[in-house]
C-alpha cells in the first residue's frame, strides 16, 4: 500500500473521509516520487463529483478508506519525467478519472483507454505499484502523463476543473453520435444538473436544437434564457410528453436518480438514440414496447479516452465553454456535499485547493 511501497517518499497534505460517515478532514498522506513517465502537479482546483460522494459514503462498497477524493482536477506543471513529451514545467493542465490503464488491449490501442479492462483510476484504484491511488483533494498529485490533458490558455482554472468528469461524460456520447458531423438534429437532454447543463452547451456549439426535459418546472427559465436551451419538456405532464412524441433524433440522459425511461423513449424518432450516462443505484425501467416499435436505441458511455478529453478542451477553448461553478475553500468540503446531495448547487463545486488560509 502507499505507505509501505519503497518510492512514495512525498509527503502530501489532503482531505480524506476516514469511514463511511463521510465527513471529509485534513490528511497527510504518501506520494511515489515523480517518476520517468510522470508529471507532478501543484492542483490550484478539483471539482467535486457526485461519484466523490459514492465513494466517501461507501455506496457502492467498493471504497477503501481513508479516501482522498477528486477527479476534476486542474492545476500546474512542476516537474517532468524524462521520457516525458508534450509536457514542460509550468504548463496549465488537467487530470480526470484515468490514472492507469493496460496500454496493450485494443481499447489502449484505439484511444479508447477509458474501456480497458484494467483501468484504474484516479483515486480509489491500484496504481502499477501496488499502491492506493489518492484523487484531487489534495495540494499536489504525480501523474502518468499518458492521462494529463492540457488546458488552452483561454479557459479559466477553476471553471474548466468539472469539465475534465462532467464535460468529457457528456461530449464523448455526443461524438459517438455523431452530432460533430452535422448541425440541425434535434437533440434532448434529461435532467440539468452539473452534467446537463454543459450538455446543453456542447449541443449549442455544435449547433442543434436542444431541448431539456426535467421534473422541474422551475428550471425552464434558467434553461432557456441563460443556457440557451430552445425548448423545454416538463417529463411528468403526459400532455406535454405526448405533444412531443417522436420529435426528436439523439437524447442524453443524466440522471443518477431512479427513474423510467420508457416515456423518454418515446420521444425519439424512429431509429433514434438515447444514451445513459447517470447511474442509478437500482435497475431501470425499460420497457421493451417503445424500443421495438420505435427500433430505438437504448446504451450507454462511461467518460471518454485521452485524445477525446483533449479534444473536448480545445473544443471548449474555441467555444468558450466552461462550467458554472460555486468555489469553495478546503474547510467548506462537508458542507458543500452536504449542499450537493441536496442539488443545492449551480451546477458545480470546485475546491479552491490553493486557498490553504483556511484549513478545517
Ligand atoms: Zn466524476
Ligand atoms: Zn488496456
Amino acid at each position: 500500500m502507499a505507505q509501505t511501497t519503497p518510492n512514495h517518499k512525498l509527503t502530501v497534505s489532503g482531505w480524506a473521509a476516514h469511514d463511511n460517515s463521510g465527513v471529509i478532514s485534513p490528511y497527510t498522506f504518501k506520494r511515489r516520487v515523480n517518476g520517468p513517465d510522470d508529471v507532478s502537479i501543484k492542483i490550484l482546483y478539483c471539482g467535486i463529483c457526485h461519484t466523490d460522494i459514492h465513494h466517501v459514503k461507501n455506496e457502492w462498497g467498493i471504497t477503501m478508506y481513508p479516501v482522498v477524493p477528486g477527479h476534476e482536477i486542474t492545476g500546474v506543471i512542476t516537474e517532468v519525467g524524462s521520457n516525458v513529451n508534450g509536457f514542460k514545467i509550468g504548463d496549465r493542465v488537467g487530470v480526470g478519472c484515468l490514472a492507469a490503464t493496460c496500454l496493450d488491449c485494443e481499447f489502449c490501442k484505439s484511444s479508447q483507454e477509458n474501456y480497458c479492462d484494467k483501468v484504474q483510476f484516479t483515486y480509489n484504484g491500484i496504481f502499477w505499484d501496488g499502491s492506493i491511488t489518492y484523487g484531487g483533494y489534495s495540494e499536489m498529485l504525480v501523474a502518468d502523463h499518458r492521462y494529463v490533458a492540457h488546458i488552452p490558455e483561454n479557459l479559466p482554472m477553476d471553471a474548466t476543473a468539472p469539465l475534465l468528469c462532467a464535460g468529457i461524460t457528456v461530449y464523448a456520447p455526443m461524438i459517438d453520435g455523431k452530432l460533430h458531423e452535422s448541425t440541425g438534429m434535434r437533440i434532448g437532454i434529461v435532467g440539468l444538473g452539473g452534467l446537463g447543463h454543459v450538455a446543453i452547451k456542447f449541443g449549442k456549439a455544435f449547433g442543434h436544437h436542444v431541448t431539456v426535459i426535467s421534473t422541474s418546472p422551475s428550471k425552464e427559465k434558467e434553461a432557456r434564457e441563460r443556457l440557451g436551451a430552445d425548448d423545454f419538456i416538463i417529463s411528468t405532464d403526459p400532455t406535454q410528453m405526448q405533444s412531443k412524441r417522436r420529435t426528436l433524433d439523439f437524447i442524453l440522459d443524466t440522471v443518477a436518480a431512479p427513474h423510467s425511461v420508457g416515456p423518454i423513449l418515446e420521444l425519439l424518432k424512429v431509429k433514434g438514440t438515447l444514451v445513459l450516462v447517470g447511474a442509478p443505484d437500482k435497475p431501470l425501467e425499460l420497457p421493451s414496447f417503445p424500443m421495438i416499435f420505435g427500433k430505438r436505441v437504448v446504451k450507454g458511455s462511461m467518460i471518454g479516452g485521452m485524445k477525446e478529453t483533449q479534444d473536448m478542451l480545445n473544443f471548449c477553448g474555441t467555444h468558450n465553454i466552461t462550467c458554472d461553478i460555486e468555489t469553495v475553500t478546503p474547510d467548506k468540503i462537508n458542507e458543500a456535499l452536504h449542499r450537493l446531495v441536496k442539488n443545492d448547487i449551480k451546477y458545480r463545486f470546485v475546491i479552491n485547493i490553493g486557498d490553504t488560509k483556511s484549513s478545517l
